[in-house]
């Protein structure tokens, strides 16, 4: 039997707060991964959202750019406007999506060229809060993985700081689905050392993103900040057509 989100989310909200606990460690901000699911399954976890943590605003995770967009404008007939959705893309970002990105979203959670990172600063409206930046690092060196080199978060960190529209908030990563858990727990924790480093330069940055739907204990434990979760939410997927 499938659970629907609403009681989907106070259980992954639990869970979290467990883990939290166990590893005496504060609680993770959740971002919920909708990439494929009908802005209807997306309208319930907002309303569930709103009830299980009034005044706060629901963090929503998208893939991809066209998708996001499209699913924002629909959710806004569906929703009270508020509080407002903080909208999180954590999928690959081209360049040449960079001014829609920068339009749509409050994070991104993706970014691992400083060529990127200049086209966000360009098409963020003055008028708005800078765009939370989270770096990308392609923490298990899996070849065709995006994200960056750990040796080179320091330099892409600079350069994420010196943009005056950018907020750099520190990094993110999907490590290898190795099958021992050894091995996933050595990647949380390389991620952690890399977050510390990046802290003593960049006192702002005060988010680690790491752990999904199958890991998000053993992240929490290793010190993620906030994790993002699809499938404990939402169920299965859709299989995939144009990602748009
Ligand atoms: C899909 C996705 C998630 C969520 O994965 P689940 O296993 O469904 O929880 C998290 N992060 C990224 C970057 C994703 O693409």
């Amino acid at each position: 039997m499938e659970t629907p989100p609403h009681s989907a989310l106070a259980t992954v909200l639990q869970s979290l707060d467990n883990a939290a606990r166990a590893g005496r460690r504060p609680s993770p901000r959740l971002v919920a991964v909708a990439k494929r699911q009908p802005v209807t399954a997306v309208a319930e976890l907002v309303a569930a959202w709103r009830r299980e943590r009034p005044g706060e605003r629901p963090a929503i995770g998208e893939n991809y750019v066209q998708e996001a967009r499209d699913k924002a404008a629909a959710l806004a007939a569906l929703v009270p406007p508020e509080p407002g959705v903080e909208w999180h893309l954590v999928g690959h970002l081209q360049t040449n999506k960079a001014a829609l990105a920068a339009d749509l979203f409050d994070w991104v959670q993706s970014v691992d060229s400083a060529r990127l990172a200049r086209a966000l600063d360009a098409a963020r409206d003055p008028a708005r809060p800078p765009l939370s930046v989270l770096l990308q690092v392609n923490i298990d060196a899996e070849p065709g993985k995006h994200g960056c080199a750990p040796g080179d978060v320091p330099a892409l960190a600079a350069a994420v700081a010196a943009l005056p529209r950018l907020a750099l908030r520190g990094l993110m990563a999907i490590p290898a689905p190795f099958p021992e858990e050894e091995r996933r727990r050595d990647a949380f924790r390389r991620m952690r050392a890399l977050f510390e480093a990046l802290r003593k330069e960049h006192p702002g940055a005060d988010t680690l993103s790491m752990g999904m739907s199958d890991d998000a204990a053993l992240a929490i434990a290793e010190g993620a900040t906030m994790v993002r979760i699809g499938t404990a939410l939402f169920g299965a997927r859709p299989p995939s057509g144009d990602p748009g």
